[in-house]
Formats: structure tokens, C-alpha cells, sequence
């Protein structure tokens, strides 16, 4: 309790706060996150199918492997984590959520300002010549068995507008991202292992502009030591506790 006071604290007397999340956040929608021992997806999945690499020489097995996952990402729904920030920016004490995340979950859950810098799971592109097709459009091609989605006009493999492995991240997200984490006063950290670059340079990039650090994730991560407060509980429970101290603080 003596935490979730101290981040309050930290929030009301914040200029200018942002979120950096990860598949932690999402852990709560039913969607695993990648490095949680036992139920991570990389014990289920092969990370190479994942990477730029492997896309260029056989896209088919990114789909074969992909394809339920991406089902189950489009079909969750936000949780109490996803909402407090939501409702944390229209309040006006969040300037803008970092998401390391595909899902879409922050914008479902009400959030305005969302960087998505490893992409997002709306739309595709066509690596010929470069038409895009949404979601829905995909989905429909893989149920009728098109793996990996071909173009209807060039014939060639619709890619993801995901970041797999190898690729740059999309240079407009990511510039923001570093705009937001130089000039933030407090960073919130929350379902991040914080061991994927570059995106764990971000808490460093504020840290270097003299921000605080709240790091809220179930297992320890390199910058705890760096950071005025961490939580190492579940993210929703934290969340309905921040919540319930900030409504408590407005009466
Ligand atoms: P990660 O798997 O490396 O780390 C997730 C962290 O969240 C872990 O340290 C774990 O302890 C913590 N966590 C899990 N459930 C939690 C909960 N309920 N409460 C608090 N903490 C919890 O994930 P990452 O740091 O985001 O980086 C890996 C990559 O995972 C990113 O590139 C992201 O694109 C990708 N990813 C995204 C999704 C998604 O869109 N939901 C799902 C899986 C992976």
C-alpha cells in the first residue's frame, strides 16, 4: 500500500508522464507474453519463423505458426491495466502510452496517444506492390488455406505490418517514443522484461533527462535498481489499487 501511495504521489506532482508497456500488460486479456517461464510463447513457438530472415525464404511458416495466435489477439479484450491508463490520460496525468505490443488493446481500452513501435495487427502490405489489406482481409485468405496471403493485383506475400526480428522499427513510432521519453518527468514501466532493444533503451533515455522511474512487472528487471519504485505484483490488481488511491485523493 505504502507503494501504490508513492506512486500517486509520483503521478499528481508529474509535469509530463508516459507509459513504456509490453506483453505483460496483455498477460491478463488471455494473450501470453513471450518470456514468462512455463507459459511463454517462445516454449511454444519457434522465435526464428519470427524473424526477417526466415520471411524472405519461407513466409508460409510465420502464418503456420502465427495464425491462431493472431486470432487470439484480435478476439481479447482490455483489462484494468489497459484502463487505468486510459483513464490516467483523460484525466490528463498521461501524456502518451509506449506499447511494445501488436494487440491493439490500449486503443480498445479507451487510449488516445498510443506508439506502437513494434507495429500492430490492423493491416498488411504487400511487399511487391506495397497495397495494403486489413485484418479482416487476411484473416479471410489464411481460413481459405492461402498461406502465406498472396496480393490480389502482383501475386506477391502480404507481409504484417508487424517488426519481426531484423527490421527497423517504424522510424515516425519510434522518433516520437524517444521525443516523449526525453522529455517525460516520470516514466511508468509496466509488463516489460525491459531486455528487447531498443525499446528497453527508452527508460534509460529518460533516466538520462532526470525522470523518475516506476517499474510495475512481476519478475525483477535490470533497471529496478534505477527506479524510485517497483512492483512486483499482477498488473491488474496494481492497477484497481492506483485507481482507488487516486479517486480517494479527488474527495
Ligand atoms: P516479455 O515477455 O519479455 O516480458 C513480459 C514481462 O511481463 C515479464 O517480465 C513478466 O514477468 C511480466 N508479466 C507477465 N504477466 C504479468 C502480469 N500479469 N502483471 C505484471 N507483470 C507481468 O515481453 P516484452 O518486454 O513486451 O518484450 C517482448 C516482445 O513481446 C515485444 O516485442 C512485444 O512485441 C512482444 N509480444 C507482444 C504481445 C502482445 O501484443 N500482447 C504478446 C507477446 C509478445
Amino acid at each position: 500500500m505504502k507503494k501504490i501511495k508513492k506512486v500517486v504521489d509520483l503521478i499528481l506532482s508529474s509535469k509530463y508522464t508516459v507509459a513504456l508497456t509490453g506483453a505483460g500488460i496483455s498477460t491478463e486479456s488471455g494473450i501470453p507474453d513471450f518470456r514468462t517461464p512455463g507459459k511463454g510463447l517462445w516454449e511454444k513457438l519457434p522465435a526464428e519463423a519470427f524473424s526477417t530472415w526466415a520471411f524472405k525464404t519461407n513466409p508460409k511458416a510465420l502464418y503456420e505458426h502465427g495464425m491462431v495466435m493472431f486470432g487470439d489477439l484480435l478476439a481479447a479484450k482490455s483489462n484494468p491495466a489497459h484502463r487505468m491508463l486510459a483513464i490516467l490520460e483523460k484525466k490528463g496525468l498521461l501524456k502518451a502510452v509506449i506499447t511494445q505490443n501488436i494487440d491493439g488493446l490500449h486503443q480498445k481500452a479507451g487510449s488516445k496517444t498510443v506508439f506502437e513501435i513494434h507495429g500492430h495487427l490492423r493491416t498488411g502490405t504487400c511487399m511487391g506492390c506495397g497495397k495494403k489489406y486489413k485484418m479482416e482481409e487476411i484473416m479471410k485468405k489464411l481460413k481459405e488455406g492461402k498461406l502465406p496471403p498472396r496480393c490480389d493485383d502482383c501475386k506477391k506475400v502480404i507481409k504484417l505490418d508487424i517488426i519481426l526480428f531484423g527490421d527497423n522499427l517504424p522510424p515516425e513510432e519510434y522518433g516520437k517514443s524517444l521525443d516523449v521519453a526525453r522529455r517525460c518527468d516520470l516514466m511508468l514501466v509496466l509488463g516489460s522484461s525491459l531486455v528487447v532493444t531498443p525499446a528497453s533503451d527508452l527508460p534509460a533515455v529518460a533516466l538520462g533527462s532526470g525522470a523518475k522511474l516506476v517499474i510495475m512487472n512481476k519478475m525483477a528487471t535490470g533497471y529496478d535498481g534505477e527506479a524510485g519504485v517497483v512492483i512486483h505484483e499482477p498488473l491488474g490488481k496494481t492497477a484497481e489499487a492506483i485507481l482507488k488511491e487516486l479517486e480517494s485523493r479527488s474527495q
